[in-house]
């Protein structure tokens, strides 16, 4: 019998606003001495109230708008309660059923770098919500005096976090590890967030069942789900991403090989042994006693400031792609590379706008990508310049050179001899003629000292 995956996903993403979601302090919590960029508001003292930090509902909107979402007319943040020691209000301040934006999509193709091209997906990807939220604080795990305690820094408490949430739409791990890496350029395109893995700042939470293939023919695909799905927490790689979802289709496959039925719960993916183990019983979202956060009004958009975010969105990368494909003719390939980070495309934007006739679009496309330019430390200017330098250097050997410059003296004997007497402009006219037979292979002020040189032996 043949189960497939079907797979949602849950990304938060910390926004890279200056300060917190509700309160005034730093929000690059990352490598910072612990419990030193804390307040009331975020230690979650009786009596502090929050004040929603502006740019960030703003970046949330516009990354909704980004993923073709809608944006509810009215908002508003809710309690989401719930007892662990990095949550020091004993609830979180979330959004439950209104938030931001809802019902967008993203398409899974156009993407030759990220997908292998043998397989290409071509699939939309439903987005059912985009949230915003806070961050909790962060548990560590240590040895103090020969015992074994858990500390708790609050640095990170409070930051700005933007939740997106898939419809259980994906049926292999390809297809999520597409999207995540798509969403992780998108964000930042946008500049909203670094979105880096590593640091925390993105982090992947897919939700798995298996479902049988046959009882998906008979009937409505979206329509019937397992009536289980395990969630796996806080996962902060695309490796670890893959793994642990390669671990759950084949434990969840056995045991229903076996006649069982997978718990519906939350685990953990333990990276050192490359297996997930249950955690708790996966909660409702009654458990969390969600109710409207009385401290913080609703907000309402007029359509005159969802069309001024709207414009901030600018090109995003699979436009910018096709684009790069049909006005400068380069392969889908080196066009998804030259996208792949918005700086580097702008960067060859302006070099392409600052060359010379001779230097072909695609030579620039192949500098920028198979050298591997540093495009913060090498100005366009100094790009162009080295492309010159090595292309007259490779492009014509001192035999060649040779040839085209006995060539040109025996062509223009007169010229040669009016230089000799002190004509400068016959020089010139010795250059140009160089200049053809080299073809662009050189240059006039290369060519020129050649001349000189055999003229005077
Ligand atoms: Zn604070």
């Amino acid at each position: 019998m043949n189960y497939e995956p079907i797979i949602g996903i849950e990304v938060h993403v910390e926004l890279g606003t200056a300060s917190k979601m509700f309160c005034g302090c730093p929000a690059d919590h990352f490598g910072k001495e612990p419990n030193t960029q804390t307040c009331p508001v975020c230690l979650g003292l009786p009596g502090a109230l929050p004040v929603p930090n502006k740019k960030a509902v703003e970046w949330t909107i516009l990354l909704g708008l980004a993923l073709g979402c809608t944006i509810n007319e009215e908002s508003k943040f809710d309690r989401k309660h719930y007892f662990y020691p990095d949550l020091p209000k004993g609830y979180q301040i979330s959004q439950y059923d209104q938030p931001l934006a809802i019902g967008g999509s993203l398409e899974l193709s156009n993407n030759p770098i990220i997908q292998s091209s043998n397989n290409p997906i071509k699939k939309k990807i439903r987005i059912r919500r985009v949230h915003l939220e806070e961050d909790t604080g962060k548990l560590q795990h240590a040895v103090v005096d020969g015992q074994r305690v858990s500390l708790v820094d609050f640095n990170r408490s409070g930051v700005a976090l933007v939740e997106i949430v898939t419809e259980p739409d994906f049926r292999s791990v390809e297809e999520v590890d597409l999207f995540t890496k798509k969403l992780q350029q998108i964000v930042r395109y946008l500049r909203i967030s670094s979105a880096d893995m590593e640091k925390g700042s993105m982090r992947i939470e897919p939700s798995i069942s298996m479902r049988k293939v046959e009882s998906r023919k008979s009937k409505v695909e979206s329509g019937e789900y397992p009536n289980y799905r395990v969630e796996i927490k806080n996962i902060n790689s695309f490796k670890f991403a893959r793994k642990a979802i390669e671990y759950e289709i084949i434990r969840q496959t056995e045991m229903l090989v076996h006649g069982d039925t997978p718990t519906q719960q939350t685990r953990g993916y333990v990276e050192a042994k490359g297996v997930t183990v249950a955690q708790r019983e996966k909660e409702e979202a009654h458990d969390y006693r969600y109710f409207p956060e009385p401290d913080i009004p609703p907000m309402r958009w007029e359509s005159s400031q969802l069309s001024a975010i709207s414009r901030q969105i600018g090109e995003l990368p699979d436009a910018k792609m096709k684009r790069f494909i049909t006005a400068y003719g380069l392969s889908a390939y080196d066009a998804g590379l030259l996208v792949e980070t918005k700086e580097r495309a702008e960067y060859f934007e302006q070099v392409i706008r600052q060359k010379s006739a001779v230097i072909s679009l695609k030579t620039i496309a192949n500098w920028i990508i198979n050298k591997k330019v540093d495009i913060e430390k090498t100005s366009p200017a100094q790009l162009l310049e080295q492309i010159v330098e090595s292309t007259v250097v490779s492009a014509i050997t001192d035999s060649e050179m040779e040839t085209i410059i006995k060539q040109v003296l025996l062509d223009n004997v007169k010229a040669a001899e009016d230089y000799k007497n002190g004509k400068a402009q016959a020089l010139m006219f010795l250059v140009g003629q160089a200049m053809r037979l080299a073809k662009g292979k050189s240059t006039a002020e290369i060519l020129k000292i050649n001349i000189i040189e055999t003229i005077k032996i």
